[in-house]
């Protein structure tokens, strides 16, 4: 990677050479500076665009999510599906019900999909294995995602091993104090990190990343993201606003803002070009336009709803999530016109990561 510096005007206008180079070796005060205002927003995201098409054209990725129990043990205080909510009713899928969500999504065109959920060890490493060696099998030109929370590396080990490809774990914040405000005593942000650094050293394409405008966040908290990033060097990174959940000890917390979302995008764009960003649900859930502002801002990667539509509004995670209703079995092809009226366009590939 190129490294050239170049400061961050406070003036539009003088931004006018605002690439990739510049944000490169970006300071923490330039940084912070950046996030905070919306003067540079519209050549950031042209800039994170023009990146983005450079190495991926105007290609987007989708990922079919399964998101295959909504029974967590853990109590995040931001989460839905956090075991101290009793008023939701839960459910698990059963290894055939999963098979029936890839069979439906292969021939939708997916060749990613993804296994989501809750901490949950019903799901035992060996149940695990079977389910990922079961629909790498079937599809062997496919790749499995899991994001299924902490294990232990022996079991992170076993479903490499079984033939899953990558994991999602975000880190939700990167700021120990931050991560104390937003879970309980039980969790660590050291474990998380060792979670990640397990799966990057035992081979998966490693995803992480947190949520903008979570209860207590800062800039600052912001920036320490970023650089555990850069440190991390994940091959995808998600992020989407929080979004109040009624059930939840946050409820009176407001919403992450869609404008700070987009503006981080871009920078994670700029700041790691070959990353796949996803245009989350949750960006989408903000603002009917969300996911599509997102990948004009450089996200290059959607995640449809594979999940059976009955069991779609349990999987709880915040309030007003869409394509939980009647219609969401369409989510490829409502997506797909979302995405090409965007100006990109759906394509059938694994979607790996460009190095
Ligand atoms: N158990 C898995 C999957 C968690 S759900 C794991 O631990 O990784 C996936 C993501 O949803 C979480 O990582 C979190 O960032 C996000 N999420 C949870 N509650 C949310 C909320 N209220 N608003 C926005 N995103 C939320």
């Amino acid at each position: 990677m190129e490294k050239r510096g170049c400061k961050i005007a406070n003036k539009p206008e003088e931004n006018k050479t605002l690439p990739l180079e510049t944000m490169l070796d970006v300071s923490d005060n330039e940084l912070a500076a950046l996030l905070e205002t919306d003067i540079h927003d519209s050549i950031l995201f042209e800039s994170a665009d023009r990146v983005r098409r450079r190495i991926y054209g105007t290609d987007v990725y989708i990922r079919g999510l399964i998101e295959f129990t909504n029974y967590c043990k853990n109590n995040c205080y931001y989460c839905g599906i956090r075991c101290g909510n009793t008023v939701l009713p839960r459910y698990r899928l059963s290894p055939q019900e999963i098979m029936t969500c890839c069979v439906t999504g292969y021939n939708l065109g997916f060749r990613t999909f993804v296994l989501q959920g809750g901490e949950d060890d019903y799901y035992s490493d060996e149940i695990m294995c079977r389910i990922i060696s079961e629909i790498k099998t079937a599809y062997p030109d496919c790749a499995v995602t899991l994001s299924i929370g902490e294990r232990a590396y022996k079991s992170y080990k076993a479903f490499f091993e079984a033939g899953a490809d990558r994991y999602l774990l975000r880190h939700e914040t990167a700021d120990d104090e931050h991560y104390r405000l937003l879970h309980p005593e039980s969790m660590s942000l050291q474990n998380r990190k060792e979670c990640l650094r397990n799966l990057k050293d035992i081979g998966f394409q490693a995803g992480s990343g947190f949520m903008v405008g979570s209860p207590f966040q800062k800039t600052e908290h912001l920036v320490k993201d970023i650089r555990f990033l850069q440190e991390l060097e994940p091959e995808m990174i998600g992020i989407g606003p929080f979004i109040t959940h009624s059930d939840t000890p946050f409820r009176d917390y407001k919403n992450g803002s869609l404008e700070l979302t987009l503006r981080l995008i871009a920078v994670l764009r700029l700041m790691f070009p070959y990353a796949l960003i996803p245009a989350t649900t949750a960006l989408g859930s903000i603002d009917p336009n969300g996911r599509e502002l997102g990948l004009k801002a450089g996200a290059n990667v959607v995640m449809p709803n594979l999940s059976p539509v009955s069991v779609r509004k349990q999987y709880s995670l915040y309030d007003n999530k869409i394509c939980t209703g009647e219609e969401a079995a369409e989510c490829k092809v409502c997506l797909q016109k979302r995405v090409e009226l965007s100006g990109y366009q759906i394509v059938v590939s694994r979607g790996d990561v460009r190095k």
